[in-house]
């Protein structure tokens, strides 16, 4: 059975919605296919405490605010998870659940997507299906002896067999595990590369802010192969900076890049205080540009002389660890947050290049009627967050309205 819509968006996620609300504010007839349930990935690959990396006033579509939560506080998954379920309700979106696409393709001037329960045919496709899709981990290490877990598997402390933990990747979601570990009494260990740790407010205002007003969110991608930024920070416990020395402080015994591993045996490099370092000066570059930009702008904004003060670099930066015997240290657990990777191997049209992204300018690819959204550095660096989908998927709709009329399926 073939069924044909005018428009088809794949994933069912924030980049899904949105574009589902921004296709019907243009009229657009369409479909969108969800395998899952709307938004399941904040509700199933994120751990129990989790809570958005930007406060509610800024994690959220322009057009809906959050129910019952502060603005300036920070969203728990789960609300987040239903804020998007409750915006596609409040519009009657056409979102179908439980339906995966396992095949694109394209035939003639239409596109083909093969489910389980038939074909869809349509004339546009919306490829919405996340900016994080397969957990990566870098390193084989094996060893039966040690419980091994991506990010998007930890849910909690109790999760995990008894003994140390080592936690490898310092962006924020392996920050912020490894502070909730050893506020949990866990002895933890914590492999961390290089960063951008921005302050989490400065001179009275959040850092989502600030990165509005310094036009950061706007950036367009870097050269290619250098888009991917480790950034550290965190809404937990109220938000606060992602400082590593507090971190040391709290009892994390921190650690340089993870190297290769024998017998018994993580080899460390010697990067730890470079990468600290690094990081201290891309906190500080913020904390000056924002003082550049209030001083041209006439900002009466409070000062904030603490916010230059660090504390003493704990003795595992100035004394570091090259090579950890995991047996000898008790660790029972290595967490690798290390990240995730694209996987459209679903897709069977030439549209990508050799490291599997789509060849495309600001989500309209190169196959007409085909288009990405929700993909880090879509059109900017603000692309794969909520706002960032939101605004990408506004232009793709007004994209798909321009090219083909509506009456057309
Ligand atoms: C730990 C973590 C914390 C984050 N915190 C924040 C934050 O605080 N603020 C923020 O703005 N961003 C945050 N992000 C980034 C981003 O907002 C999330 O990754 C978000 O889930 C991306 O939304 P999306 O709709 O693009 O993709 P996803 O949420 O991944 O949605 C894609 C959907 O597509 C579906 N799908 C996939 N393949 C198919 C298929 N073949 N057929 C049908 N359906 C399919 C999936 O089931 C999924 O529901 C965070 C990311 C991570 C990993």
């Amino acid at each position: 059975m073939i069924e044909t819509v005018h428009t088809l968006v794949i994933g069912g996620g924030q980049a899904g919605v949105a574009t589902s609300a921004h296709l019907q504010k243009q009229g657009v007839p369409h479909l969108v296919l969800e395998r899952d349930r709307i938004a399941e990935r904040w509700r199933s690959w994120r751990w129990d405490s989790l809570v958005a990396n930007g406060p509610a006033w800024h994690d959220r579509f322009p057009e809906a605010e959050f129910d019952a939560i502060d603005p300036n506080a920070f969203a728990g998954k789960e609300a987040v998870a239903d804020y998007f379920v409750r915006f596609a309700s409040d519009r009657n979106l056409p979102i179908r659940e439980g339906v995966a696409v396992t095949k694109l393709e394209r035939q003639g001037d239409h596109f083909r997507a093969a489910t389980a329960t038939g074909t869809i045919q349509a004339r546009n496709v919306v490829v919405a299906t996340g900016p994080f899709q397969k957990p990566v981990i870098p390193t084989v290490i094996t060893n039966p002896a040690i419980t091994q877990l991506h990010s998007n598997s930890y849910r909690n402390p109790g999760q995990l067999p008894d003994g140390a933990v080592l936690v490898v990747g310092a962006g924020s979601s392996g920050a912020q595990i490894a502070e909730e570990l050893v506020r949990a009494g866990r002895r933890v260990f914590l492999s961390l590369g290089p960063h951008d740790r921005p302050p989490r407010r400065y001179r009275g205002q959040d850092f989502v802010w600030w990165l509005g007003k310094l036009g950061k969110w706007d950036m367009k991608a870097p050269t290619p192969g250098t888009e991917h930024i480790t950034i550290a920070v965190s809404g937990a416990y109220g938000g606060h900076t992602m400082d590593f020395r507090r971190l040391a402080a709290l009892g994390v015994t921190l650690l340089g890049r993870a190297g290769p591993y024998s017998g018994g045996k993580l080899q460390i490099a010697a990067d730890l205080a470079q990468n600290i370092a690094a990081g201290d000066r891309n906190y500080l570059s913020v904390l000056d540009e924002a003082d550049a930009y209030a001083a041209d702008h006439g900002l009466d904004l409070p000062e904030d002389p603490g916010a230059r003060e660090f504390l003493p670099l704990p003795s595992c930066v100035t004394d570091p660890i090259l090579s950890l015997d995991l047996r000898a240290e008790g660790i029972s657990t290595i967490l690798w947050a290390t990240g995730f990777k694209l996987d459209f191997g679903w897709i069977d049209i030439p549209v990508f290049r050799e490291d599997g992204r789509p060849r495309h300018t600001d989500g309209v690819s190169e196959v007409p009627g085909l288009y990405f959204v929700g993909l880090p550095w879509l059109s900017c660096r603000g692309s794969a967050f909520i706002w960032g989908a939101w605004r990408d998927a506004e232009r793709l709709a007004a994209h798909i309205a321009m090219r083909s009329p509506q009456t057309v399926a």
